[in-house]
């Protein structure tokens, strides 16, 4: 099961109100969204989205018992606007980003996502993406590869991984994540592997980032939901790496310092992160961050 990360936190910069319209964007397996419930009722509604209809059914599941508050879309949060128009609602109170993937898409082995499960390559969060990783793993060049593990892994062994991916290629196409975690781990020097850290973290992080367009998607995305807010209405994200982190931080400043007066306040001066307490209980939220902010346009 799910743990959510900084539920309480989050709820609390999404000052949320019995009455008021939520949105969460990525619901996942129904935790934040469970408790946006608790505190907008009587009468609050919830726009639950999430890409992946797996993840979805689980969220269903959990948020039965609230069905007449929640409407549940199999989308990408880029479709907000869209999804928004079609419910007829033009602004809402609060929305919130919880990114990343859920327990319930990491542990699936069909999905190849951990390099602990072995399972096909594929990483895709939505059957709409065409291309998986296995797809990139094998068909792009040496070059392409070097750039996207060094950028959206920041993984200072790119090189040598893409030319260990490359190499091993030749010997019949790499269709497992164990395979994958396997090349990579051997491309890294003994020496220079972590403790604790598998060697092949950074590498499925930036293939995963390529093949969902997940920073693409972040970058349409946040723009577009701080049109979407009333005034005084409140974006809450919650980022799991320094290249998600580094696009929220820098949408929110263009936001606060475009207008004067100003029409978007952050709330977050520096990001805030899980307690001791919290990451000792929920190892994932370790490497969260979270920001918020208020739209001011009344
Ligand atoms: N807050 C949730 C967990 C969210 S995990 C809970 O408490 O249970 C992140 C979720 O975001 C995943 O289910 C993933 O499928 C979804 N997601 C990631 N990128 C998305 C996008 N661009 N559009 C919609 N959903 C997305």
């Amino acid at each position: 099961m799910h743990v959510p990360v900084m539920p309480d936190v989050a709820v609390k910069y999404l000052d949320c109100r019995p009455g008021g319209i939520y949105v969460d964007c990525t619901v996942g397996e129904g935790g934040h969204a469970e408790s946006i419930i608790k505190e907008t009722s009587p009468g609050g509604a919830l726009i639950a989205i999430d890409r992946d209809a797996g993840v979805l059914e689980i969220a269903r599941a959990k948020l039965e018992g609230y069905k007449r508050n929640v409407r549940v879309f199999n989308s990408n949060f880029t479709e907000l606007k869209e999804i928004l128009k079609e419910l007829k609602i033009s602004k809402v109170d609060g929305i919130l980003f919880d990114l990343g993937l859920s327990t319930f898409q990491l542990e699936d082995r069909s999905r190849g996502f951990s390099f602990k499960n072995d399972g096909p390559l594929d990483m895709r969060m939505s059957e709409n993406i065409s291309k998986s990783a296995e797809y990139y793993v094998n068909s792009l060049d040496e070059r392409r590869l070097n750039e996207v593990i060094l950028q959206y892994g920041e993984e200072r062994w790119a090189k040598r991984i893409a030319g260990a991916i490359v190499r091993k290629r030749g010997n019949g196409e790499i269709k497992t994540a164990g395979a994958l975690a396997e090349v990579v781990r051997k491309a890294i020097p003994k020496s220079k592997r972590k403790w604790r850290i598998h060697p092949a973290t950074r590498t499925f992080q930036a293939l995963r980032i390529l093949v969902n367009d997940e920073l693409g998607a972040l970058e349409r995305a946040l723009p577009a939901a701080l049109g979407l807010l009333k005034d005084k209405g409140r974006i809450c994200v919650i980022s799991f790496h320094s290249l998600e982190d580094r696009i929220v931080k820098n949408v929110f400043r263009d936001y606060s310092k475009r207008n004067e007066p100003p029409l978007f306040r952050i709330l977050t001066k520096k990001p805030v992160v899980a307690s001791d307490e919290e990451i000792e209980r929920n190892p994932r939220s370790r490497s969260a961050k979270l920001r918020a902010g208020e739209v001011i346009n009344g």
